[in-house]
């Protein structure tokens, strides 16, 4: 008899518990880092017509402030867009933090 009250009341616990845990991980997901600010877009989009195409792709070095040529086996994704840079190093650089080297650019007209 004390065996089974104490199984009973262990079974009620768990159910109460699990019950507790689920509304708890029903949290809303995590915001991303990848979502591009208006002024990252603004400036990529202005570094794209820089060579006087809008293909998407920007032939200058963004790292050495779009005053290299960048080459196409130095190239780097970012939101649709893919960034030619001069050389590995600048690369790694644009790589590691994309939206700091936009920041730090002053796209020329
Ligand atoms: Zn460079």
């Amino acid at each position: 008899m004390k065996s089974f009250s104490s199984l009973t009341l262990t079974l009620l616990l768990l159910g109460i518990s699990g019950c507790g845990g689920n509304t708890e991980t029903t949290a809303t997901p995590a915001p991303t880092a990848e979502t591009p600010s208006e002024a990252t877009l603004t400036a990529l989009k202005k570094a794209d017509l820089l060579d006087g195409s809008e293909d998407h792709v920007i032939k200058k070095c963004y790292v050495c402030s779009l005053a290299m040529d960048g080459e196409e086996k130095y190239s780097a994704e970012l939101h649709g867009y893919q960034a030619h840079l001069c050389s590995d190093h600048c690369r790694e650089k644009f790589e590691a933090s994309p939206e700091t080297v936009i920041a730090g650019v002053e796209v020329p007209d």
